[in-house]
C-alpha cells in the first residue's frame, strides 16, 4: 500500500523541528526502531535547514516536504525555491561549505548520505532545490530495543 503526504512551512529555523517531528509521526505506520526513526529526523533536519539558510538565504519563502511510504521503504523530499546550486557534486563534498562565517561545517549532505540509504540532489540555479532521500524501514535484526516490533500493535 502506499502512503503519501505533503507539508509546506514557511523557511523559518522555528519550523525545522516540525519538519523533523512531522516526518517522524507519519514514519511510525512503518514499526520503525529507535535508530531509524533518529537517522530521518536527522537527515530531514539538514535538508530542511539547507533550504531556509542557503536555499533562501534565511530570507524567507516556503518549504515543501514530502514523505511516500510504499512497502518498507519511505521517501522524503525536502524541497525549495530558492538560490540553487551551480556545482551540486562540488557542494555534497565533505566540510565543503559556502558558509563558513555561520559556523557551519560542511557535513550536512555527508550526513543525509550516511543515514539514509541513498540520497539524489536536483538543483539549478534561480530555481531551487530538491533533495530526495530513501530509507528501508524495518531493516532491523531480531532482538533490537524498540520493543513494539512484533506486530502485534
Ligand atoms: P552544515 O550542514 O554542516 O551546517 P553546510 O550547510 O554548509 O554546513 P551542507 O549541508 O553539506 O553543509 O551543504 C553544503 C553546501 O551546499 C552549502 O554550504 C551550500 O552552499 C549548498 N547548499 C546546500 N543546500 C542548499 C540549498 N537548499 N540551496 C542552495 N544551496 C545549498
Ligand atoms: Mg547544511
Amino acid at each position: 500500500m502506499k502512503n503519501e503526504m505533503r507539508v509546506e512551512f514557511d523557511a523559518k529555523s522555528v519550523n525545522e523541528g516540525f519538519a523533523r517531528v512531522t516526518v517522524a509521526a507519519f514514519l511510525t505506520q512503518l514499526d520503525p526502531t529507535l535508530d531509524e526513526v533518529a537517522d530521518v529526523k536527522t537527515a530531514v533536519s539538514e535538508a530542511v535547514t539547507n533550504a531556509i539558510i542557503h536555499g533562501y538565504e534565511s530570507g524567507g519563502g516556503k518549504v515543501y516536504v514530502t514523505c511516500i511510504l510504499e512497502g518498507d521503504t519511505a521517501e522524503i523530499t525536502v524541497e525549495d525555491k530558492g538560490v540553487g546550486m551551480e556545482d551540486v557534486k562540488k557542494a555534497m563534498e565533505p566540510f565543503y561549505t559556502t558558509k563558513p562565517e555561520l559556523e557551519r561545517s560542511g557535513m550536512g549532505f555527508a550526513f543525509m548520505e550516511v543515514f539514509m540509504d541513498d540520497m539524489q540532489v536536483e538543483s539549478k540555479v534561480g530555481v531551487g532545490t530538491k533533495v530526495t532521500m530513501r530509507k528501508k524501514i524495518g531493516a532491523k535484526e531480531d532482538g533490537n530495543q524498540d520493543g513494539c516490533g512484533d506486530g502485534s500493535n
